[in-house]
């Protein structure tokens, strides 16, 4: 195992101050270290996350090489050879589990912005205390763009918040965690051969949620309750204006339809399976209110706001890999992480063989069988290699 930092670097690394999962305690677990301590409702800190990592590390007996940075990956007559910083190793096998979210997704017009507005990316950000004392436009609200605009709300600066296709989810449903109801009702298992737009679900963004000690909703409402600024998605930059799309009520109606479809999934589950009466009474919550004309462009040179968080979401990073395997979009080629090229497998990405995959529990089963074909391919490969001598 090549690991370019220590075990459970990005947790170590790439999160700011105040993060915790969204993912319930009980919830996020590895294959034997099921969460043991006194608040399974709660969620854990990006340190207590690295605890856990380190925890099962360190029970397995990982085998991790800390430190070894894979700079190239290539195919050779019998496998592969990898090269590292620490030299190269040869292979017949490799699995890419280099993350999901290496890089943060920064739109080209970026470029565009003038230099005295500070701009960071979701990897840097640590706090508000950073960014300069005056308004910030937080631009994506998915998990990482609602949670940074509330921190940022609440240390005193003025936020606007640019708005794009979203996932609403309340917190609580029907006095149970949401996500209790996505595990429960089986919708997280359902696997990527059974998708209907796996293109799409792939690209689905994260929810709408934040793990506090008050398991409270963080969905738009509750930012325009805080003083949250909202406007359509960053279109485009002209001379010196961001331009944000109209659309913003249509982005806001179409979150809440999914919404109310998904709980509704939730209620017919709950009929069917005869839990109807344990658990709270079907509810049904308020559509966004949008402001009748939010605005559509911001003069960026006028000092309204002097920063900007990029919480536009994250993309792999493949820059290593040697072997054609990846398509136009930067994304990797493969069918539930059998890559396109044979004993090249992947971990760890959106929809690998099933809905939860990049999620911590989700990897149980995706490894599983990927380790499985994996251990056939090495066989058979084996085998014809001992008929040949
Ligand atoms: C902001 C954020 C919040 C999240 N919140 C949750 C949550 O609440 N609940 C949840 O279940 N999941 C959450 N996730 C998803 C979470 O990241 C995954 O569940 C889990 O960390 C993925 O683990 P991984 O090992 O697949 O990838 P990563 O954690 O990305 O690990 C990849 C590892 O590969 C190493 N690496 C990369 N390139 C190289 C190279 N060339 N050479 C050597 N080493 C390399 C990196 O250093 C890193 O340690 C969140 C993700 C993000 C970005």
């Amino acid at each position: 195992m090549l690991e370019r930092g220590e075990v459970a670097n990005t947790w170590r690394c790439e999160r700011w101050d105040s993060l915790r999962l969204l993912t319930p305690n009980w919830l996020s677990r590895l294959p034997g270290v099921p969460y043991d301590g006194p608040d399974p409702d709660g969620y854990m800190t990006s340190a207590e996350v690295v605890e856990l990592i380190a925890r099962f590390a360190a029970r397995i007996r990982a085998p991790v090489r800390a430190g070894t940075n894979v700079t190239r990956l290539r195919r050779t007559d019998d496998g592969y050879c990898v090269t590292t910083t620490r030299g190269d190793i040869r292979c017949r096998a490799v699995v890419i589990a280099s993350g999901a979210c290496s890089r943060a997704t920064v739109p080209d017009f970026a470029h565009a912005v003038p230099a005295s507005i500070k701009q960071v990316t979701p990897h840097d950000y640590r706090g508000p205390a950073a960014l300069p004392e005056a308004g910030v436009l937080v631009v994506g609200a998915s998990a990482t763009g609602v949670q940074l605009a509330a921190e940022l709300r609440r240390s005193g600066r003025p936020v606007i918040l640019s708005v794009g296709e979203h996932v609403r989810l309340p917190r609580l449903y029907r006095g149970r965690d949401v996500l209790w109801w996505m595990h429960a009702s089986g919708v997280w298992d359902e696997r990527y051969d059974q998708v209907e737009d796996l293109k799409r679900a792939r690209r689905l963004p994260s929810p709408q949620l934040v793990g506090t000690p008050e398991r409270a909703t963080l969905d738009l409402n509750a930012l325009s309750a805080i003083g949250v600024e909202l406007v359509g998605r960053w279109a485009a930059a002209r001379d010196g204006r961001a331009l944000f799309s109209g659309g913003l009520r249509n982005v806001c109606s179409l979150a809440d339809l999914k919404m109310e479809r998904l709980l509704g999934v939730f209620d017919e589950w709950a009929l069917t399976v005869g839990l109807d009466a344990e658990v709270g009474t079907s509810e049904r919550f308020a559509p966004t209110p949008v402001p009748q004309s939010p605005r559509v462009q911001l003069d960026l040179r006028s000092g309204e706001i002097r920063a900007i968080v990029w919480s536009t979401g994250f993309r792999p990073d493949y820059h290593w890999l040697d072997v054609p395997v990846i398509d136009a979009k930067g994304q990797l080629r493969h069918d539930g992480g059998v890559v396109d090229s044979p004993g090249l497998y992947a971990l760890g990405l959106p929809v690998l063989r099933r809905r939860k995959s990049t999620f911590i529990h989700g990897i149980e089963d995706d490894a599983r069988e990927v380790i499985d074909h994996l251990a056939r391919y090495l066989a058979e490969a084996n085998g014809a290699a001992s008929v040949r001598a």
